[in-house]
């Protein structure tokens, strides 16, 4: 058994490591203990991030190195290789290398003071009285240890072991999509200044392609499909989908990961004595995009405030840890139900609807009506402050129309 610790946090991933920062930074003995040798790696993710929701999280500018792009446009295509182009009056987006942005994280948790050990698995929670008060870790060539701490936080990411472990309800393996990642070279006639998204059931059903270049001339392509195998749909949209191989067709990829994406929303409850969840494991994902790492940070910084009043107060017990609960759903509950309907709405549309739906987009120039959007992750208050514009309204409107013909009349 070692020292008592303020907080423990399961997981060295963005979210894991940016609660340490901000416990640590309050003034909290904190300890993360991580699974992989190296923080960030293997990296499984596109690292595609808003960047009006990093500068509120005060974590851009970037170092340059971690930066691999940024972009002010993005083509929708539809199965048929119709393109919706959207382009903004300034850039809104950055692709990050996912190792380097993970390890700024790292270092600059530990730099405030938080512990890290690497090469170290949490294999189980150590619970007394009702209350979790700490961890068993296995090391490599070590016999398990114990760690005990006032308050454990659970960011081990998607796989939810640890949770499964508890009584709280892990996200639902229904919402789960699983991913392709891949790194590619030899691009033909790519332009760079764009992200690429590619809809289509014959591409990635039940979800979207992505291609999102590089500055150095390579890219990150993947996808995530609800059925069958990503790594088959990949080699489709490269070779045959009809924009997409233009550029991908003679590509050579260097490197590819597998993971899965969560798109049903957070989990019904997060915390239980002594016990918080967050990130992937709270399943605190757009379900739109599947990006996951805005929201996951945005509540670990509300996790991470509840800890540290919670070790003040000496009261670790579910009904205070409640607070942070409760503080996600004030902060988010809209934006994800508008993101959990959106996408349900977008699984229910057939591939020819779909093409029509970015067709009439094109044709009414909603483009250019929502040039000025900067604020891309908080989705329901974006639609809110954009609905008086003629175009957006007008849209809504046939989304509507579409969506009761979809579900109700069945006419395609
Ligand atoms: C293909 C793909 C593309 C994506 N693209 C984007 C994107 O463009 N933009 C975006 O915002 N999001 C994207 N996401 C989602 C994003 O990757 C996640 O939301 C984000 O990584 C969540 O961070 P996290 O810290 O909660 O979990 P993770 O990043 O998964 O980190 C969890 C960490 O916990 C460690 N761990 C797990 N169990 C244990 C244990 N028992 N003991 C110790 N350590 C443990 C793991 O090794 C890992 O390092 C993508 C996901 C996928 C799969």
């Amino acid at each position: 058994m070692t020292d008592m610790q303020d907080a423990i946090i399961i997981g060295g991933g963005p979210v894991g490591s940016f609660a340490a920062l901000i416990l640590s930074k309050l003034g909290k003995k904190v300890t993360v203990f991580e699974d992989h040798p190296n923080i960030g790696s293997p990296a499984h993710c596109a690292g595609h991030i808003s960047i009006h929701s990093l500068k509120t999280l005060g974590l851009y500018p970037l170092p340059k190195k971690i930066v691999e792009n940024e972009f002010s446009q993005a083509n929708f295509y539809s199965h048929t290789g119709f393109s919706f182009p959207v382009n903004l009056s300034k850039p809104v987006t950055c692709a990050v290398n996912r190792e380097l942005f993970d390890k700024h994280i790292f270092l600059k948790a530990k730099d405030a003071g938080a512990c890290f050990h690497l090469n170290s698995r949490v294999q189980s929670l150590l619970v007394e009285n009702g209350f979790i008060r700490g961890v068993k870790v296995s090391q490599i060539n070590e016999s398990d240890k114990i760690f005990k701490a006032k308050i454990v936080l659970d960011a081990e990411g998607i796989s939810s072991r640890l949770l499964k472990q508890t009584d709280l309800k892990p996200l639902d393996s229904k919402h789960l999509v699983y991913a392709v990642q891949a790194e590619v070279e030899n691009l033909e006639n790519m332009q760079s200044d764009r992200v690429h998204v590619y809809f289509g059931q014959a591409y990635a059903p039940g979800f979207y392609a992505w291609l999102i270049p590089k500055l150095d001339g390579t890219a990150k392509i993947g996808l995530a499909t609800n059925k069958g195998n990503p790594n088959n749909f990949l080699d489709k949209l490269m070779f045959d989908h009809p924009k997409a191989s233009k550029y991908l067709s003679h590509a050579k990829v260097r490197k590819k990961e597998f993971h899965s994406i969560t798109l049903g929303g957070p989990i019904p409850k997060s915390v239980l004595n002594g016990f918080m969840v967050l990130g992937d494991a709270a399943s605190q994902v757009k379900p739109t995009t599947g990006g996951g790492i805005i929201f996951g940070l945005r509540s670990s910084i509300i996790a991470a405030k509840i800890a540290n009043l919670a070790i003040n107060n000496n009261d670790v017990s579910e009904n205070f840890l409640k607070l942070y609960q409760e503080g996600c759903i004030k902060a988010f509950s809209f934006d994800f139900n508008t993101m959990l309907r959106f996408r349900h709405f977008l699984n229910s549309l057939s591939d020819n609807k779909l093409d029509k739906i970015l067709r009439f987009c094109n044709k009414i120039g909603l483009n250019k009506t929502i040039q000025n959007v900067d604020e891309i992750d908080m989705q329901g208050r974006t639609l809110i402050k954009t609905i008086s514009k003629p175009a957006v309204s007008v849209t809504l409107f046939y989304l509507f129309i579409t969506y009761l013909t979809t579900n109700t009349l069945n006419l395609d």
